[in-house]
């Protein structure tokens, strides 16, 4: 232990300002003080509360949200006339009532039923922002009987036909019997009904149909052949337009990107290699911002609000399963906090099938970045589905917690994590960031310059506009089983005299109130606990009475922990088999690509249909 120590006390030399500048978590335990230090004066940007979101049927008495979505493969064959929706191939292609099972009777069976919970539900909680999928594959459930068979493919009498205009009078209520449904109806219903986007009870953005580039697979009784980017485009266009028309402002979102090799080629869509070669593009990313720029600019407004993908980490343990849950495995854990790494990290080369095919558009939002300023300036980046797995286990909330944090650093407009079976611990995280006192606290909406050299621990810190009177600093700490120990400066002129702190750690997904800790000099030291996320609200008044916040705390954010899960790792696991990515820079992106065998491309392509098979079956 002695040696690493020393080891790691020589690579913890480098300074890393957190601006969104790659930060390199410790591939090895790093237990040197963490010398930290956050000068609040020093505004780096604004932070959008949307990032703290979640997708409709989380459970709003254990997380905060800011935003929440409706979403999902079945919303691709949903009918707002009928609240009737198609699983697809989920669950056995079958039509039924699934999606508002859960909702009030009254509105089971109204039109834009299932909007309307929405949008109610969000109003319950408090939660400024709805996003609403709409339908783009272009036929959806006509009943509720069930399995749908492969006889029965669209155009059938099972099926209804999505038309966006409707090229007459829109009516109040829709016509249940004419075999079609429109989208022009339907957000003329919804604007209606609960006003629009900037009515502050409206829904706020729209999004283009969901993971198209999965349609011929997930939707086949409606998508018989893989979609075309060109068909995609013109089909998002068309609807992008109805949307504005109907409600000028309200976000519209798209492609709605299942995953990497969707970015990257539409899952080698049939016109994809001759559109790219024709055009010069790097990925299918920049055809898609280009043909909404143009077309946008060509009818006078902008169609594309917000480019949306969906990240599910591909990253795999030294078990070779990804995103597992081998909690008493520390090299499993340390993938998995790693993992989020792929969203911003140059130097970080991950165990997965991405990175077997050179990874060339890792890290993610850089490149993301790049695409938007060649071919779209101003579109904003959302990720509507995202899960970097360890809902049940205290890896899982300082995984989320780095996300969280990664994407205020890195300008992510709109975020809404897609939930497991279990999420308490990730839920946690993310009160953390909105309600980590039980009484709707959250994170500043500012985000502020950090400085720090320990590779375990990550830093975010912010205050709320120009205020720098409190300060709200998250400390994530990745060490797995040491605590870290922490000392805190704050650079300013005037004087901080206390510090709230609230952490979450161990085997229990509850935010605890901790004592106040005791500020000096703008100074103040701490022990960080092992796999923790920790947050000081640092603040120039005396300490008010913590505690009684304290208990609020424990007891408004619900307790799901689960009993017995082992953050100790067995003692026979070797220390060093964490090291599933390399820090090292030598191998570019290019030069991986180029050594490549088109043979792994391909195998790479049959890698990700499985990895879809498996991603889809954990959804409902
Ligand atoms: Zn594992």
């Amino acid at each position: 232990m002695i040696l690493k120590k020393t080891l790691c006390g020589a690579v913890a030399a480098l300074t890393v300002i957190a601006s969104g500048q790659a930060v390199v978590f410790a591939e090895s335990a790093d237990t040197s003080p963490s010398k930290v230090t956050v000068t609040p004066s020093e505004r780096l940007k604004s932070i959008s509360p949307y990032i703290y979101g979640v997708n409709f049927e989380a459970d709003l008495n254990t997380v905060a949200p800011k935003s929440i979505r409706m979403g999902g493969n079945r919303m691709s064959a949903y009918n707002w006339e009928t609240n009737m929706s198609n699983a697809g191939s989920d669950w056995r292609n079958a039509s039924d009532m699934y999606v508002v099972r859960n909702l009030p009777d009254e509105l089971k069976t109204a039109p834009a039923g299932l909007a309307q919970g929405v949008v109610g539900e969000a109003k319950a909680h408090n939660i400024p922002y709805t996003l609403l999928t709409l339908q783009m594959l272009g036929y959806v459930s006509a009943d509720q009987n069930g399995d749908v068979p492969e006889t029965s493919a669209a155009p059938s009498d099972r099926w209804a036909e999505v038309i966006n205009r409707k090229g007459g009078e829109l009516a109040e209520s829709p016509d249940l019997s004419d075999g079609k449904v429109y989208m022009d109806e339907y957000l003329n219903y919804l604007t209606g009904k609960l006003g629009k986007s900037d009515s502050g009870t409206g829904i706020r953005g729209y999004e283009l149909d969901n993971e198209p580039a999965l349609w011929s697979s997930t939707h086949s009784l409606v998508q018989r052949q893989p979609l075309s980017c060109a068909e995609l485009v013109m089909k998002s266009v068309d609807l992008a337009k109805v949307i504005k028309e109907s409600d000028e402002g309200a976000d519209v979102f798209g492609p709605s990107l299942y995953g990497y090799a969707a970015y990257a080629s539409f899952q080698g869509a049939p016109d994809w290699e001759e559109i790219k070669a024709a055009n010069g593009y790097r990925w299918f990313v920049d055809y898609y911002l280009d043909e909404m720029k143009k077309a946008g600019d060509s009818s006078g407004k902008r169609l594309l609000d917000v480019l949306d993908l969906h990240f599910y980490t591909e990253a795999k343990g030294p078990c070779g399963e990804r995103s597992c849950n081998h909690y008493d495995n520390d090299g499993c854990v340390k993938a998995r906090l790693n993992s989020v790494r792929a969203l911003y990290d140059e130097r970080y080369r991950e165990n997965s099938w991405i990175q077997s095919t050179g990874a060339q558009f890792f890290p993610l939002l850089p490149n993301i970045k790049q695409s938007i300023d060649k071919y779209y300036p101003g579109t904003k980046i959302s990720f509507t589905e995202y899960n970097f797995g360890g809902g049940d286990h205290i890896s899982g909330a300082v995984a989320q917690a780095d996300t969280l944090g990664i994407f205020a650093e890195n300008d992510v407009y709109f975020a809404t994590i897609w939930a497991f079976e279990n999420s308490q611990y990730q839920f946690a995280a993310i009160n953390m960031f909105t309600n980590y006192d039980g009484k709707g606290s959250g994170f500043g909406d500012t985000l502020v310059k950090s400085e720090y050299e320990n590779k375990d621990v990550s830093v975010y810190s912010s205050i709320d506009g120009e205020n720098e009177d409190t300060v709200k600093i998250i400390v994530t700490n990745r060490s797995l089983h040491e605590e870290t120990p922490l000392e805190l400066s704050l650079s300013s002129n005037s004087e901080y005299k206390s510090a709230e702190v609230y952490a979450l750690y161990g085997d229990s997904s509850e935010i605890r109130a901790m004592p106040a800790a005791t500020v000096e000099g703008n100074k103040l030291t701490y022990s960080l606990q092992p796999l923790s996320v920790t947050e000081f609200v640092v603040s120039r008044n005396s300490a008010a009475a913590p505690s009684e916040s304290s208990r609020d705390a424990s007891e408004n954010v619900s307790d799901n922990s689960s009993g017995d899960i082992s953050a100790n790792a067995s003692d026979s696991v070797p220390e060093d088999i964490s090291l599933v990515s390399s820090v090292s820079d030598s191998a570019s992106h290019s030069e991986n690509i180029s050594l490549m065998p088109i043979i792994i491309a391909a195998a790479a392509v049959v890698a990700a249909v499985v990895t879809v098979v498996i991603v889809k079956k954990k959804k409902k």
